[in-house]
């Protein structure tokens, strides 16, 4: 096999919804017509779509390769210039915007409306880092080791390579966003997309390189993770990672083997507490959109519901009325609220949870049902009741359009109810009482918690951390977390006059009791510490 020049520069034309269809969008480094090709459908039919090249590890060493060649030269220019680039590439994407959503959802059958929340967010990103990546990345004095004497600068440069394995609920959003605070540290980015959601993630490379983004520093090779995944973490220098628990903990060994730095957002079993003061007029909506956002298929989404006794069966009326208000469709316009499941796959593992807690007693108020009359994965927005420990959806992440209300009597209990899962990722807390909704949130062991909303708030914060606590992940993106991720800080002291050590002609005796001096006065003056 050989393999090619870059392909990048082949005319890429792109989706029609009218034919449905995804045509020339390459960009690989890889001589696509040798490869095994995979088809790919469009989740609201089952029809074919396109197809993506299957690369294995030499096209992975090959684009691993470019990217680092191209990332000299890009590391060398000033933040402020990297910046610009992604500065136009925010406004190529908002003007893009159509073409982006329907891409977006041909590969992943999700509501347009979920689909703009992709744009929303990359936009938000690129604007955020661009804004603030002089002011990160900046070297910062530190205090010296001896006061007047010791000048201590801290410098952050950038890994190297970013390796990034990204999944197929928000394929724009979950590349790029995580992309964009890479390349502006001044690294190169390879991404080894979901294969179902490739086609986003070459629109994306295509948009960057027309904002100005030097060929070969954005890299995008399509194929099944558990065949590149390994190749792609042994020739990077950083791993960032976005799925399932259970691939993190096969990504994390692999990064822990070949000694690389590694960030992994993981799954969720989110739980909110609604409380008795709590608004409904507005929990309710918020919640309908927490649950069955995206068909339920992200992380962040809520699966758990924990109401106060006292309006338990009111929320539970409720909730079910509006969840049957829902409008399921598979449409390329802003009517639907919710969209498909992205596969048969993905339909397989709901039907299974539901079936599961019907069958040892659960309750099914509205939904439980697939719904083959509107696209063979769509799924209907489901509520429960009676969900016991033992049962499968109780604890596991459906990642579907499935929750499951449970009372509570307590705030010790609704905490401890909530805690009570090995996932992290984020909560939310409904009640009139800001200050006590506070105290609430910061009691649940989970990287992100809203107060009166479901998601949205702690998410759309670009500039305050993102990610999991237990076995929902480790380390963090947005804010100035997510792009020193990527940057190796090094720290550079110059030692004027007398260093560590004791001057010449003193014993060390007399230098240790010096010494010792000296930091007992560092205590009695906090100045000096
Ligand atoms: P899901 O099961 O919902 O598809 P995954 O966590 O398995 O979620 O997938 C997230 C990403 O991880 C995808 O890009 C997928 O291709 C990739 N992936 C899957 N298995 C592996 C693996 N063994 N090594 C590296 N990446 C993988």
């Amino acid at each position: 096999m050989t393999v090619s020049e870059s392909s990048s520069d082949v005319a890429v034309e792109a989706v029609t919804k009218e034919h449905r269809t995804v045509r020339g969008l390459t960009g690989l480094v890889t001589q696509a017509d040798e490869r095994e090709q995979m088809t790919i459908e469009e989740p609201y039919t089952g029809d074919p779509i396109g197809a993506i090249p299957l690369c294995d590890a030499a096209d992975v060493d090959l684009a691993v390769e470019r990217a680092r060649e191209a990332q000299q030269a890009w590391a060398e220019r000033a933040p402020a210039e990297r910046a610009e680039v992604l500065t136009r590439f925010r406004k190529l994407v908002l003007d893009r915007r159509e073409k982006l959503m329907d891409i977006v959802q041909l590969e992943t059958g999700k509501a347009r409306r979920t689909a703009f929340e992709e744009i929303q967010v990359v936009a938000m990103t690129a604007g955020y880092y661009s804004h603030r990546a002089e002011q990160f990345l900046a070297s910062e004095k530190r205090k010296g080791a001896i006061p007047g004497a010791t000048e201590t600068r801290v410098h952050h440069h950038p890994v190297g390579v970013a390796g990034l394995i990204t999944p197929w609920n928000f394929p724009f959003e979950l590349a790029l966003s995580d992309a964009l605070p890479a390349l502006l540290a001044g690294n190169a980015v390879v991404i080894n997309p979901a294969e179902q959601t490739s086609h986003v993630a070459l629109y994306g490379k295509r948009l960057l390189e027309e904002a100005g983004l030097p060929a070969d520093l954005f890299q995008v090779v399509t194929g099944h993770g558990p065949t590149i995944g390994e190749p792609l973490i042994k020739a990077v220098d950083y791993v960032g990672f976005t799925g399932s628990t259970a691939t993190g903990r096969i990504v994390a060994e692999q990064a822990g083997k070949h000694l690389k730095k590694a960030s992994l957002e993981l799954g969720g079993k989110n739980p909110a507490i609604v409380f008795e003061d709590a608004d409904f007029d507005r929990a309710i909506p918020g919640l309908i959109n927490g649950a069955y956002s995206n068909t339920g298929q992200l992380c962040i989404s809520i699966e758990r519901i924990y109401v106060h006794e006292s309006r338990y069966e009111e929320f539970v009326d409720r909730f079910v009325a509006a969840t049957e208000d829902v409008e399921l469709g598979a449409t390329y316009d802003f009517g639907p609220d919710v969209g498909s499941l992205v596969s048969k796959e993905q339909l397989e593992k709901v039907v299974a949870h539901v079936a599961d807690a019907k069958s040892r007693g659960a309750t099914v108020h509205t939904g439980g049902e697939a719904r083959p009359d509107v696209g063979p994965y769509f799924y209907e927005p489901t509520v429960l009741t009676d969900v016991e420990l033992d049962m499968d959806l109780c604890c596991e992440e459906t990642f579907g359009p499935v929750v499951a209300i449970y009372p509570f009597s307590d705030t010790e209990e609704a905490i401890a109810k909530a805690n009570d899962t090995d996932y992290g990722l984020n909560g939310s807390v409904w009640t009139e009482d800001a200050e006590f909704g506070r105290e609430v949130a910061q009691q649940i062991r989970a990287g992100t918690v809203n107060v009166n909303d479901a998601y949205g708030p702690t998410y759309a914060s670009i500039d305050a951390p993102m990610g999991g606590m237990k076995d929902s992940g480790i380390g963090r993106r947005h804010g100035r977390e997510g792009i020193l991720k990527y940057t190796e800080a090094q720290t550079v002291a110059v030692q004027k006059g007398q260093g560590m050590a004791p001057p010449d002609g003193v014993p060390f005796w007399l230098y240790a009791k010096l010494t010792t001096g000296a930091l007992r006065l560092m205590d009695k003056i906090p100045g000096l510490r």
